[in-house]
């Protein structure tokens, strides 16, 4: 069984933000709209994204905002070695699956990976405050790319 992808709504996200005494202001639904209509984006790919619509948001504004998000526990922030965070909206016990030749994250959520949770929690014995689970294959994309000699296999993002 695959269980939903769990985003918060909205009404959700405003009263979270309302809750933290922070307002909702429209460059903040806008990022959090953008966070959810890609796939764990870079606040690079955020800011290209809402630029267009707010010609004055400065690059600093994003990461504050995402990282005032991740404080809050609306996103994860997903730190990586070359120093390129990724932000998911998926804040649900999953995998996410990495392809080390695009940097493409997709979230694997399954039934073992609750149970996984579930008994680590009982060995903790408390509730763990953030998860991370990554696992690295690579892409049916870039696999394609490789077979058909288009590209070498060159990995980053570990
Ligand atoms: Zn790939
Ligand atoms: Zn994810």
């Amino acid at each position: 069984m695959v269980l939903m992808l769990k985003f918060f709504s909205e009404d959700e996200f405003i009263q979270i933000l309302r809750k933290h005494g922070y307002k909702a202001t429209p460059q903040r639904l806008t990022i959090f709209e953008v966070l959810k209509s890609k796939d764990h984006p870079s606040a690079e790919e955020i800011y290209e994204a809402i630029k267009k619509r707010f010609p004055s948001i400065s690059l600093t504004t994003i990461y504050q905002t995402l990282h005032l998000f991740s404080e809050l526990g609306i996103i994860n922030e997903l730190g990586f070695s070359d120093n390129r965070s990724r932000f998911d909206t998926n804040t649900n016990p999953h995998i996410n699956v990495i392809c080390p030749v695009c940097g493409k994250i997709s979230d694997l959520e399954d039934e073992l990976v609750v149970e996984l949770w579930d008994s680590l929690e009982k060995k903790l014995g408390k509730k763990p405050i953030k998860h991370r689970f990554d696992v690295y294959a690579i892409c049916d994309t870039c696999e394609n790319k490789i077979q058909a000699g288009r590209v070498r296999i060159e990995v980053k993002n570990i």
